[in-house]
């Protein structure tokens, strides 16, 4: 099931998403928006007779996180070596603020702070309840469903400040969407689903969740281990080879096998 954000031109709500997704990401023409009635996360999946095309709807991101947006470096060996280090023998943790996160079509602002503004393509995971201490192998039950994220990283900060917090942490940093799938399985991700990033068309980023360090039960173990997690927070698992520059007026598309396709556009922030 895909549950998504919209809009209507009034308050946000949540739906589900029907219809085909294509090996690209993108839905079928006749997709259908079905409302929801309140926000799954809390009253579950409560479907209302009211539908709009998905045409006719703007897509929000599909969760705004309660509390935080936990990030994990170097995930990829091949990503590690690219910004020449290591493997981590332990998940390497930052935290990104809520307010980072915006929605399919929105605006990454590029800051007048840094001048090598970065994509970074990820599978991203959003808890569905409560939690702590949570074992590897019910690393499951705690997860609502899988989304697509930009790890938009300001290079340059990441590397003079010696730590994340400013890299990562300007507003629209965080794009999520274009929904949330929850029918996935983390074994799914092991198997390997592809991880692409088009830069204004062209493929900069051709991974694979197969390849990731640390896998997604590992990843929630890890975290959970450290801080409670909330209904609708978010773990980013890193990202594959291949991060480079954005420009002002750059479109940037990230695309996730079976869950869809997520595109923002790079604009000045004023
Ligand atoms: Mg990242």
């Amino acid at each position: 099931m895909r549950i998504c954000r919209f809009s209507t031109g009034e308050e946000p709500r949540f739906g589900v998403v029907t219809g085909e997704v294509d090996e690209l990401g993108q839905p079928a023409e006749d997709s259908v928006v079905v409302a929801l009635a309140g926000d799954p996360l809390y009253v579950g999946i409560k479907v209302l007779e009211e539908q709009y095309a998905l045409s006719d709807v703007r897509l929000l991101a599909p969760i705004i996180p309660r509390s935080k947006v936990v990030g994990i470096g170097r995930n990829y060996a091949a990503h590690a070596a690219e910004m020449g280090g290591e493997v981590p023998a332990e998940p390497l943790m930052f935290l990104k603020p809520n307010t980072t996160v915006v929605g399919p079509g929105d605006p990454i602002q590029y800051p007048p702070q840094t001048s090598d503004l970065h994509y970074e393509g990820e599978l991203a995971v959003v808890i569905g309840r409560i939690c702590r201490d949570v074992p590897v192998e019910q690393a499951t039950d705690v997860i609502f469903g899988y989304t697509i994220a930009n790890d938009v990283t300001a290079r340059d900060l990441q590397k003079s400040d010696g730590q994340f917090t400013r890299a990562k942490g300007f507003d629209s940093f965080c794009p999520l969407g274009p929904w949330i799938e929850t029918d996935l399985d983390p074994q799914d991700f092991v198997d390997g689903r592809a991880v692409q990033t088009f830069l204004n068309g062209d493929v900069v980023q051709d991974g694979t969740t197969a390849d990731m360090i640390f896998d997604v039960p590992a990843l929630v173990a890890h975290v959970s281990s450290v801080m409670t997690l909330l209904p609708g927070d978010v773990i980013l698992t890193g990202t594959p080879e291949g991060v480079g520059p954005m420009q002002v007026g750059d479109e940037v598309e990230i695309s996730i096998a079976g869950i869809g396709a997520l595109t923002n556009t790079v604009s000045k922030r004023n």
